[in-house]
């Protein structure tokens, strides 16, 4: 990330190491070892949806509606966590 037209007040943040957003399945309490990396969490969550249902459409009874998808979304977007790139 860089900074354009930064005052010369600006001290160096120790911003350089990238922070990634990851998902992964044992944080949802799962017995798998699909993890994925991003740089949003709307990325993150939208891979991992697709896995989930993909994948653990059984472990979450169904996955179908559009209410149930949306609560699954929400429920993984919290699992996520931000990790050093
Ligand atoms: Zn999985």
């Amino acid at each position: 990330m860089y900074f354009q037209g930064a005052s010369g007040n600006c001290p160096e943040i120790q911003i350089e190491e990238i922070m990634l957003i990851r998902y992964s399945c044992k944080g949802m309490g799962l017995t798998c070892p699909f993890i994925v990396d991003g740089e949003s969490v709307e990325e993150v969550t939208k891979k991992a949806l697709a896995h989930v249902i993909e994948t653990h459409a059984n472990d979450f009874n169904i996955i179908k509606s559009p209410e149930e998808i949306l609560r699954m979304e929400k429920a993984l977007a919290r699992s996520t966590r931000v990790v050093p790139g």
